[in-house]
């Protein structure tokens, strides 16, 4: 099996209530989420993001679909299918009262993990929390308790470490510290299935991306391979001398003045040639004194799926 987790044909309508609508979470959504990997459910807000999170947790009924887990089938063999899991939800929650140490005991006690298999120093070292196992958990700073979850999840040693949007609204250094985090834990054979809103995270992360939006995939694929597919590229001429405007010989060009000197260029590969971009610079009376183009990112490959 080469699957960590598999999803066929997953589709979600939470009913209507008092104060909303009936509402389509998901439809019709297919995914194969490699063994080893660390793979991003990247989509904005509202994508559906958590629904598909949540009904692999077995805290949110799906309507229809299959999702199977490590070979389980949630619906046949839902108990090994959950102990092949760990999830760190969205909404976080602590325990104010109890340390590190006995929040992961307890846990472990919730998981049935036998006393004489429980690890739970070791699993606070692995995180970085060593030498806070005593500490109250009120007394740790925001970083430290997202990285408590992250222990709490691997209490029963699942082989699926799920994080559900593990940096919103964390700090650039806490941030890295997470992505650190992941990285090691990937390095020691979990799967890490994260969700993000945030391109930036899926690029540095993850080698493997599906795209989200209004509760249907739109792409999912290696990453190098989505970016390397998008079509847009960017050029920027240094110049001679100042530039003040866009020159309207150039206006068939999707142009930018950057700065004093600098007019970048926006382009399709696929049906522009660069030639014809350097020749119009010129014609428009100017020196090019040096030129750096731009490989499209994420961000394009977003735009360009979701528009
Ligand atoms: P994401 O995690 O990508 O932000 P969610 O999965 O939380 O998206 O939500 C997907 C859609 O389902 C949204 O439109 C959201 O408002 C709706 N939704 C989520 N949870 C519920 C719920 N419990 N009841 C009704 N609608 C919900
Ligand atoms: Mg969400």
């Amino acid at each position: 099996m080469k699957n960590a987790i598999e999803i066929r044909n997953l589709n979600k309508t939470y009913k209507a209530s008092k104060r909303s609508a009936a509402k389509v979470a998901l439809n019709d959504v297919s995914l194969d989420i490699p063994k080893g990997s660390i793979f991003a459910l990247l989509g904005p807000n509202g994508a559906g993001k958590s629904t598909i999170i949540n009904i692999m947790a077995g805290l949110v009924k799906k309507s229809s679909g299959s999702v199977i887990i490590n070979g389980f089938d949630i619906d046949v063999n839902e108990r090994n299918a959950k102990s092949s899991i760990g999830v760190v939800p969205q909404e976080l929650n602590y325990d104010p009262y109890f340390t590190p140490l006995e929040s992961l005991e307890l846990q472990a006690g919730l998981y049935g993990v036998p006393k004489s298999e429980r690890r739970s120093k070791e699993i606070l070292e692995m995180v970085g929390l060593g030498d806070k196992t005593h500490a109250y958990v009120r007394s740790l700073s925001g970083g430290m308790k997202r990285r408590l979850l992250m222990a709490k999840a691997m209490v029963h040693n699942p082989q699926i470490l799920v994080l559900d949007e593990p940096t919103a609204g964390v700090d650039i250094e806490l941030r890295r510290q997470l992505w650190d985090n992941v990285k090691m834990l990937n390095s020691r054979g979990v799967t890490i299935v994260l969700t993000t809103h945030y391109l930036e995270e899926a690029e540095e992360l993850c080698d493997r991306i599906a795209i989200i939006n209004n509760g249907e995939i739109v792409a999912c694929d290696d990453k190098d391979v989505l970016i390397g597919s998008i079509d847009s590229k960017e050029i920027i001429f240094r110049l001679d001398r100042d530039i003040e405007a866009v020159p309207a010989t150039m206006s068939q060009f999707n142009c930018e003045v950057k700065s004093a000197r600098d007019l970048s260029v926006r382009y399709s590969t696929s049906e522009q040639q660069v030639g014809a971009i350097i020749e119009a610079v010129q014609n428009a009376g100017y020196g090019i004194v040096d030129i750096t183009t731009e490989q499209g990112d994420l961000e394009d490959v977003f735009l360009q799926i979701t528009a």
